[in-house]
C-alpha cells in the first residue's frame, strides 16, 4: 500500500452552523510571506479605517474624508474578509480560521455589479505573492487538502472551486486582478483535488 502524503490539517468544519456555500473562492495576500503571522496583518487590515489602501486613525479618516482627500475610503469591516487564510508559519503551512462561517464574506465582490460570490461562495486567502512564484508544492498540498475538506463539507463540485480573477469571467467582464496570483494556475488546481 502506498500512502498519500497527507499535510496535517486540524480542522472542524463545522457545516450545520454555517450557510450553505455553493462555491470556494482562493486568493492571495500579494505580499511576501514572512516568517511571522502575517495573517494578523490582514485581520488588523481589514478591521481598521482605510484611505485608498492605507491604514489610518479615525479622526485622520474623518479629516480626509471631509476635506476629500483620498478616492477610496473604507471603514473597519466587523471581521476580516475571508473565511480563513494559510501561511508558512515557522517552517510549516497552517491554517486560520476568519470570518465565521455563518456570514457572507467580503473579497469578492465587484462594485457595481455583484456581490453574488460573496453570498455564495467561501472566501479563502493563501498568504504570498503568486504572481511572482507559484505556491511551494508543501503549500499547494496544502491549500488541496483544505479545499477538499470544504467541498466535501458542502458537497461543492471542483469547477465551483475558482480563482478570484476567475469572478470576472464568471460575470462576463474584463478581469481586474490577478489574484491568486499569475503563477497559480486554477486549472492546474482544479485538476488535483
Ligand atoms: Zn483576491
Amino acid at each position: 500500500m502506498t500512502a498519500l502524503r497527507k499535510p496535517r490539517l486540524d480542522i472542524q468544519i463545522q457545516s450545520r452552523l454555517s450557510r450553505r456555500w455553493k462555491g470556494i473562492v482562493w486568493h492571495h495576500s500579494a505580499s511576501p510571506d514572512r516568517a511571522t503571522r502575517d495573517w494578523d496583518g490582514i485581520v488588523k487590515y481589514h478591521t481598521s479605517f482605510r484611505v485608498d489602501y492605507r491604514v489610518v486613525a479615525n479622526e485622520e479618516f474623518d479629516r480626509l474624508l471631509r476635506e476629500r482627500k483620498g478616492q477610496r475610503f473604507e471603514r473597519p469591516w466587523s471581521a476580516v474578509g475571508y473565511h480563513g487564510g494559510t501561511e508558512w508559519v515557522e517552517g510549516r503551512v497552517v491554517f486560520h480560521w476568519g470570518r465565521p462561517l455563518d456570514r457572507i464574506g467580503a473579497h469578492a465582490g465587484v462594485k457595481g455589479l455583484s456581490n453574488l460570490f460573496n453570498q455564495e461562495y467561501l472566501g479563502l486567502a493563501a498568504i504570498g505573492n503568486f504572481d511572482l512564484a507559484p505556491p511551494k508544492p508543501e503549500h499547494w498540498d496544502f491549500n488541496l487538502h483544505l479545499t477538499r475538506a470544504f467541498m466535501d463539507a458542502f458537497g461543492i463540485s471542483k469547477s465551483r472551486v475558482i480563482g478570484h480573477r476567475e469572478v470576472f469571467d464568471k460575470l462576463g467582464v474584463p478581469r481586474q486582478k490577478s489574484c491568486p496570483g499569475l503563477r497559480w494556475d486554477m486549472d492546474l488546481f482544479r485538476s488535483d483535488l
